[in-house]
C-alpha cells in the first residue's frame, strides 16, 4: 500500500483535470495520455509531476492513482475511484425542462442554494477566484452570468501555488478553495452541476484517508467496488457486497460547546460591550483550535474537518480511531474544566458511518444527512450526561471542591462576579476586573484592526493560573495565537515567536489575498515552518472619530429617538430540515458541504460588507459581533437595526434565488445600561414564570428554527422578521399585537409582566448547527463507545 499522505493527494486532486482540461495543455507525455480513460485523469498526473514534485515523497504514486482512478487496477486506484464515488454517488439528472452541463465549457457552476426545493430562479456562479465583493459572492441568472474565463483563472492559482515554497497541505487546501470554489465538479451531458470542483475535491480526500486507514484488503476494495455497481445497475447484492457496504469506515464526530450563552451574556455591563467581542472570538477559537488539536493528535489533515464555526465541528475520522476519539474526549473534557470550573464544557458525540451512508437515498444508499442527524442525537445524549468523560473519580473530586476564595463584594470581579485577587488582577478605571476578563478586552481590541490571524503550534502547556487569559487556555492544546495589526508607520507588527514553537499558520483576516508579500515576507521572519491560509471573520468594529472601539452609551446615543441600544440576532430558517429535505434525496457529503460552504459564505463574507455601509459616512453604529454559518450577532442604535435587518433579508432573498430558504430574525431594544441578552438572569429572578416559559418552550421546539426572541415590553418599537415582514408592533400597550404570532415566532409581551418579557428556548448553541438535535427520533449509538 502506498503512503497515506500520497493517496491523499491523489484524492485531492483527482478531478483538477476537470478544470485544466477546458485550456488543455500541449505537452502532456505520451505514456499519461495512453492511461487515461478520459482526459482530465492525464491532466490531472500531468499537473502532479509538473507542479507537486516536491509536496509529496512519492510522485510517482500520486500521479499513478490519479491516472488510473476511471480504470483502475492496483488497489490503492480502486480505492481513490472509490472515494470518488463516496463523496458524490447520486446521480442528479436534468429534467424536461432543464439542460444538463452538457459537457460544454460554458457551464457554470449552478448556484446550490437556488437548486433547493421551491426556488424561484435558477442561478449560476460567474467562475472566478474567491474576493469578498458582492459582484463575486452573488450568483447571477444564467443569461447575465460572464462566459467562464478558465484561462484566467487557472493562470492566477498557478502563479500562487508557484510562490509557495514549504508545501504544506492546508496551504494547498486554501488554494483549491480560493480558485475552484465556483468551477463545477461535473458538466457531464445529463447532470445539473451544483457541486463546486472544491467540496467534491476535498471530500473525496477525506473519504480516502479513512478507507486507507481501514485496512480493507485487496479483495475487500474489490467486493466494495463491485457493491457499488451494483446500484448504478441495479443489480441485487451478493452478501459479501453487502457486508462491506454496512461495515463502517469512518466516524462522523461532532463536537458542541455548551454553556457558550451564559459565558457571554452573564455578564454585568461594566467593560461588557468591549468583553463581548473577545469573548465571542475566543469561542470562535477554541471550536478551532479544538478540532484542529483532535486532527493533530490523530495525524489527520483538515480536510477532515467538515465544518468549524459558532461552537461546534464536524469531523470525519478513520472508524480505526474510536477508541483515540474516546481517550481525547476525557483529556478535552479535563483540559477545559480546568481551565473554565464548568462554565465552558464541550459534548463530543461520535457515529459509526460505512460506506452505504454515503451513497445517496435517490440511489438506494442512506444519504449523508441521516448522519448528521444521528451524531446531534449522540450529541444530546451526552449533554444529559455532562462531565461524564472527567471520569468518577476525578468528578468526585473536583465537583465538590470549592474554587473561588473570595467572599466580599471587594474580591469579585465587577464584569464577571468571578474571584479578584488584588496584586494578580487589575483595576480598569476604577473597575476591578479579573486577568481572565481583561484578557478578553484585549482581545476585543486587539481585533479591531486585525490582518493576520498567527498562530504557533507548540508543546501543549500546563495551565499557569486558576484564572488564566484566553491565551493560556489555548497553549494546553499547543497553539499561541497573535491577532497582528499595522504599526503607525504603516508596517506590519511582528509577534515574538515562542520559544518552543515548532510550526506557524498565518492567516490572512478577511481578505483572500493571502499569499502576497507581505505574508511570505511575515513568514521568512519568523523562520518556522509555515503554512497559510485566510478566514473571513465575520465582524466589524465601530470607533469613534479618535479611532477608539466605542461603548454601548455611543451606540445608544447615535439612534434616532430614545437614545437605546438594540440587539439583532438572525439566521436561517429550519435549517435542519433543509439539510434533510432541501435537496431531496440527493445528499451526498460533496453536496452537503457545497449547500453548507455557500451559506457561511453569505454569512462571513457579504454581512460585514453590509453591516460596514451602516457605519460609513457619519457616526458609526452597529457592532457585528459575529456572522458565521448562518447566523449573526449585531449590538448597535436601535433605530437602524431594523433597516439593517431588512437589507440583510432581501439581499438573502437574492443570493438564494427566491423565498424557498428564508432567514428570520429577533430584535430586542434596552437601555443603555443593560448588557445586552440578559434574559438568562431574568428568568432566574422570575421563578413564577418558569412553568408558562417551559410551555412556550416546548411549543417552540415543535416549531422550527431554535432562537432566541426578545420583546422588550416598555420599549417604543420592536423588529421581528419573518419570511420578509417586518412586523412593527408597541409591546406596553398594546397585548393584542404583542400576542399576534405567525407559525413558529417565539413571542411573548405580556403586560402583566412589567417592564420584559422574552421567551427563550434552549440556548442556541445549536441554531447554527446543520442538524439540532433536539427533535429526533431515534438515537443511534456509537458501537463500542458510550
Ligand atoms: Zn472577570
Amino acid at each position: 500500500m502506498t503512503d497515506e499522505r500520497a493517496i491523499w493527494l491523489a484524492a485531492l486532486l483527482h478531478d483538477i483535470g476537470k478544470f485544466w482540461e477546458n485550456i488543455p495543455p500541449a505537452d502532456v507525455p505520451s505514456e499519461l495520455r495512453a492511461a487515461q480513460k478520459y482526459q482530465h485523469e492525464a491532466y490531472g498526473a500531468w499537473f502532479v509531476r509538473k507542479y507537486l514534485a516536491d509536496w509529496t515523497d512519492d510522485p510517482q504514486a500520486v500521479e499513478q492513482i490519479i491516472v488510473k482512478h476511471h480504470q483502475p487496477s492496483l488497489p490503492d486506484e480502486v480505492l481513490v475511484q472509490i472515494a470518488d464515488w463516496l463523496a458524490s454517488y447520486e446521480r442528479v439528472q436534468a429534467g424536461q425542462e432543464e439542460a444538463g452541463g452538457r459537457g460544454k465549457r460554458e457551464t457554470l457552476l449552478r448556484s446550490i442554494l437556488s437548486r433547493v426545493q421551491g426556488a424561484d430562479a435558477k442561478l449560476y456562479h460567474p467562475l472566478q477566484a474567491l474576493k469578498t465583493d458582492r459582484e463575486t459572492l452573488f450568483p447571477l441568472p444564467e443569461d447575465r452570468a460572464p462566459l467562464p474565463d478558465y484561462a484566467r483563472v487557472w493562470n492566477q492559482f498557478l502563479r500562487e501555488l508557484q510562490k509557495v515554497t514549504t508545501p504544506q497541505r492546508r496551504t494547498l487546501q486554501a488554494l483549491l478553495f480560493k480558485y475552484f470554489w465556483a468551477a463545477p465538479s461535473d458538466r457531464s451531458y445529463e447532470d445539473i452541476p451544483d457541486i463546486s470542483l472544491y467540496h467534491h475535491l476535498v471530500a473525496a480526500a477525506a473519504i480516502a484517508v479513512c478507507l486507507s486507514r481501514t485496512g480493507l484488503t485487496e479483495n475487500d476494495l474489490m467486493t466494495l467496488s463491485d457493491a457499488l455497481k451494483t446500484f448504478w445497475n441495479r443489480q441485487p447484492q451478493t452478501p459479501a457486497q453487502q457486508a462491506i457496504l454496512n461495515q463502517p469506515v469512518a466516524l462522523l464526530v461532532k463536537g458542541d460547546i455548551s454553556g457558550t450563552q451564559d459565558f457571554l451574556y452573564l455578564l454585568t455591563s461594566r467593560g461588557a460591550a468591549r468583553g463581548l467581542r473577545g469573548r465571542s472570538f475566543y469561542l470562535q477559537l477554541l471550536t478551532e483550535v479544538v478540532s484542529e488539536w483532535m486532527l493533530r493528535r490523530l495525524q489527520l489533515p483538515l480536510t477532515n474537518r467538515l465544518y468549524a464555526g459558532g461552537g461546534h465541528f464536524y469531523l470525519l475520522v478513520p472508524y480505526r480511531e474510536c477508541e483515540q476519539v474516546d481517550a481525547l474526549r476525557a483529556q478535552i473534557a479535563q483540559k477545559l474544566w480546568q481551565a473554565h470550573r464548568g462554565d465552558l464544557s464541550l459534548n463530543i458525540g461520535a457515529v459509526p458511518v460505512a460506506p452505504i451512508d454515503f451513497v445517496s437515498s435517490q440511489m438506494g444508499g442512506e444519504g449523508f444527512t441521516q448522519k448528521w442527524k444521528a451524531v446531534s442525537e449522540d450529541v444530546a445524549d451526552r449533554k444529559q450526561r455532562r462531565w461524564i468523560d472527567l471520569g468518577a473519580e476525578q468528578m468526585a473530586q473536583h465537583l465538590f471542591t470549592p474554587y473561588d476564595e473570595g467572599t466580599t463584594a471587594e474580591e469579585m470581579c465587577q464584569v464577571c462576579h468571578g474571584e479578584w485577587k488584588a496584586g494578580e488582577d487589575t483595576t480598569d478605571e476604577g473597575v476591578r476586573k479579573c486577568r481572565r476578563c481583561a484578557s478578553f478586552e484585549r482581545l476585543g481590541m486587539e481585533l479591531r484592526h486585525c490582518e493576520y490571524l498567527v498562530r504557533f503550534y507548540l508543546a501543549e502547556q500546563e495551565l499557569p493560573h486558576p484564572r488564566p487569559t484566553w491565551q493560556e487556555v489555548l497553549r494546553t492544546f499547543g497553539v499561541e495565537v497573535h491577532p497582528l495589526s499595522r504599526r503607525k508607520d504603516g508596517g506590519l507588527q511582528l509577534p515574538s515567536v515562542p520559544v518552543n514553537a515548532q510550526e506557524v499558520l498565518i492567516e490572512r483576516v478577511g481578505d483572500t489575498d493571502f499569499l502576497n508579500d507581505d505574508t511570505l515576507n511575515l513568514a521568512d521572519h519568523l523562520r518556522l515552518p509555515a503554512c497559510f491560509d485566510f478566514r473571513l471573520l465575520g465582524e466589524v468594529t465601530p470607533t469613534d472619530e479618535q479611532g477608539n472601539v466605542v461603548d454601548y452609551d455611543y451606540l445608544a446615543n447615535a439612534s434616532q429617538g430614545v437614545p437605546w441600544l438594540g440587539v439583532l440576532r438572525m439566521d436561517v430558517d429550519s435549517l435542519g430540515q433543509l439539510f434533510r429535505y432541501g435537496l431531496g434525496e440527493d445528499t451526498t457529503l460533496s453536496r452537503v458541504a457545497t449547500l453548507s460552504g455557500s451559506m457561511r459564505l453569505f454569512f462571513e463574507a457579504y454581512v460585514p460588507l453590509l453591516c460596514r455601509e451602516v457605519n460609513a459616512g457619519g457616526q458609526e453604529k452597529v457592532y457585528l459581533l459575529y456572522a458565521g454559518g448562518d447566523d449573526l450577532f449585531v449590538v448597535g442604535s436601535w433605530s437602524v437595526l431594523p433597516v439593517l435587518a431588512q437589507r440583510i433579508r432581501d439581499e438573502f432573498r437574492e443570493y438564494a434565488g427566491g423565498d424557498h430558504v428564508t432567514v428570520s430574525a429577533g430584535i430586542a431594544i434596552e437601555h443603555e445600561k443593560y448588557p445586552p441578552l440578559p434574559p438568562c438572569r431574568r428568568r432566574q429572578a422570575r421563578p413564577r414564570r418558569q412553568s408558562e416559559r417551559a410551555g412556550q418552550a416546548h411549543r417552540q421546539r415543535q416549531g422550527d428554527a431554535e432562537k432566541r426572541h426578545l420583546l422588550p415590553g416598555r420599549a417604543a418599537g420592536l423588529g421581528a422578521v419573518r419570511r420578509g415582514r417586518l412586523l412593527e408592533e408597541r409591546a406596553a400597550g398594546d397585548a393584542a399585537g404583542g400576542q399576534r404570532r405567525e407559525e413558529g415566532v417565539p413571542r411573548s409581551a405580556d403586560p402583566a409582566d412589567g417592564d420584559f418579557a422574552a421567551v427563550s428556548v434552549e440556548p442556541s448553541g445549536a441554531a447554527g448547527s446543520p442538524a439540532p438535535g433536539r427533535d429526533y427520533e431515534a438515537t443511534v449509538p456509537l458501537t463500542g463507545a458510550a
